[in-house]
C-alpha cells in the first residue's frame, strides 16, 4: 500500500497543529510545533487569508494525515460513512477511530499510528483466536486485541507500553498491561474523539 515517506514534522507545520506522527518525540520539547517552527515554504511565517474551499481542503488534509491515510483510502472511508445511518461526520470519525491500527496506537502498543500500522502488518496481533494483519480492520464492541506470544512481538509491545505509559487510554478501551491485551469495551461516541478537527468541513468538501 502506498504511504507518505517524506518528513512528517513538515506535515504538522503545514497544518499548524500537532499530528503526533513521530511517537514519543511529539511529547518532548523537540517537537517542531512546540518550538514554534514556521509553516514550510518561502513565505512560511505568514498565514494568508484562505477561501472557504481551501479551509475545507485543509481540514480534510489534517484529518487524513492525523490517521495516516492516503487520499484513496480516506475517500473510501468517507463513502462508507456516508452510507451509514446517522451524521456522516460522526460516522467518519468513528470509522477512523475504530481502525485496528488506531486502536493499537490508542492502547499504547505503538508509539505512533505509523508504528502501530507496521506492527499490525507484521502480524503482531490477534483478535479473539484469529491473527489479524490488516490495519484497516474495523474493531467491534467486546473484541479483545492480544499481542501474540512470540518473543519479538511481546518485546516490542512492552517497550512501547513503557514509553507511552502517560498516554491516556480512551474510555471506550481497556488495557491489561500484564497480559498485553486490550478490549473494546464499547464503540466510541463522538464525544470520546477529542481531536481538534471540524469534520463538518470535510463533509462539505466531499459533498460538492
Ligand atoms: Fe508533529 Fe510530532 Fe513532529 Fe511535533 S514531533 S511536529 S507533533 S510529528
Amino acid at each position: 500500500m502506498a504511504r507518505y515517506t517524506g518528513p512528517v514534522c513538515r506535515l504538522c507545520r503545514q497544518e499548524g497543529m500537532k499530528l503526533f506522527l513521530k511517537g514519543n518525540r511529539c511529547e518532548t520539547a523537540r517537537c517542531a510545533i512546540d518550538r514554534g517552527r514556521p509553516i514550510p515554504g518561502a513565505h512560511g511565517t505568514r498565514r494568508r487569508k484562505i477561501s472557504p474551499y481551501a479551509e475545507q481542503l485543509r481540514e480534510k488534509q489534517r484529518l487524513r494525515r492525523l490517521y495516516g491515510l492516503m487520499e484513496r483510502q480516506f475517500r473510501i472511508t468517507f463513502l462508507r460513512a456516508q452510507r451509514r445511518k446517522g451524521i456522516t461526520g460522526d460516522n467518519l470519525l468513528k470509522l477512523l477511530e475504530t481502525r485496528l491500527d488506531n486502536v493499537v496506537f490508542r492502547l499504547g502498543f505503538g508509539a505512533s499510528r505509523a508504528q502501530a500500522r507496521q506492527m499490525v502488518q507484521h502480524g503482531h496481533f490477534s483478535i479473539g483466536a484469529r491473527p489479524v494483519d490488516r490495519p484497516s480492520y474495523q474493531v467491534r464492541a467486546g473484541q479483545v486485541i492480544r499481542v501474540k506470544a512470540k518473543e519479538r512481538c511481546r518485546a516490542a509491545a512492552t517497550r512501547n507500553l513503557e514509553m507511552t505509559v502517560k498516554r491516556e487510554i480512551p474510555a471506550w478501551l481497556s488495557l491489561d498491561r500484564q497480559e498485553l491485551k486490550g478490549q473494546v469495551v464499547r464503540l466510541p461516541e463522538r464525544a470520546d474523539i477529542t481531536i481538534p478537527v471540524n469534520e463538518q468541513l470535510v463533509v462539505e468538501l466531499y459533498s460538492k
